[in-house]
């Protein structure tokens, strides 16, 4: 099962999701646009838990 992601499930207005093959390809993924999008070099732990409870299984 591959894993998927929408940002706008944590940031209103975000456009972005993404599918990744596993959940730490994800979570690299995610990291990387957290870091150049929303300019967070590190994603707090509530954003974290928040983008954990909105992973999708597709
Ligand atoms: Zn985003």
């Amino acid at each position: 099962m591959a894993k998927k992601f929408a940002c706008s499930d944590v940031v209103s207005g975000c456009s972005w999701s993404t599918i990744a093959k596993d959940e730490s390809d994800l979570f690299h993924k995610i990291s990387e646009h957290a870091k150049h999008v929303h300019k967070m070099d590190t994603i707090p732990d509530e954003i974290l838990t928040k983008v954990k409870s909105k992973i999708q299984e597709v």
